[in-house]
């Protein structure tokens, strides 16, 4: 087998030297060879597909992604649809990469993502109290409204 005869996924004609995912049927369609003489042609083995083992793994993933997508039924794609324009029909392209995306997502959270909740004292009374790490301030979390006119007061009071 030529060195280059995959790439990208695809595999070599070897009639033309281009690359492409079903190489048979384009032997077929293009250059006119039905699959067993362009096996013959090119010494390759009769019995089996002409693709690699490295070609079907790429079969395999490509696959299981759609296969995770299916069973996402209340994950972000369906999510992401809803809250979609009906009149907006994206391009096919568009969503194999939004599937694409998407089932990288889901492999990530295959390690289960949580975030992690931070525990801060209110700048004001000292109160504990949890929050998400985007809602820090520096120095100015408040366990409520409260403390936090309080403080305002306060600051309003210092500068006079
Ligand atoms: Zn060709
Ligand atoms: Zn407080």
């Amino acid at each position: 087998m030529p060195e280059d005869y995959i790439k990208d996924g695809k595999i070599k004609c070897l009639v033309c030297s281009k690359y492409f995912v079903r190489p048979i049927s384009h032997a077929w369609q293009v250059h006119g060879l039905q699959a067993r003489e362009y096996k013959e042609k090119y010494g390759l083995d009769l019995k089996k597909g002409i693709a690699t083992e490295e070609y079907k793994e790429v079969m395999r993933q490509h696959v299981q992604t759609n296969g995770t997508l299916k069973n996402l039924k209340k994950g972000a794609v369906y999510r992401f649809k809803k809250g979609q324009d009906t009149n907006y029909t994206r391009s096919k392209q568009t969503k194999e990469r939004l599937k694409v995306h998407f089932a990288r997502v889901r492999s990530i959270e295959g390690r289960t993502i949580t975030i992690q909740k931070i525990t801060v004292a209110c700048a004001e009374c000292g109160t504990l109290k949890v929050i998400y790490p985007r809602y820090y301030k520096k120095d100015n979390n408040f366990c409520g409204v409260v403390c936090r006119n309080i403080s305002n007061n306060k600051k309003r009071h210092e500068k006079n």
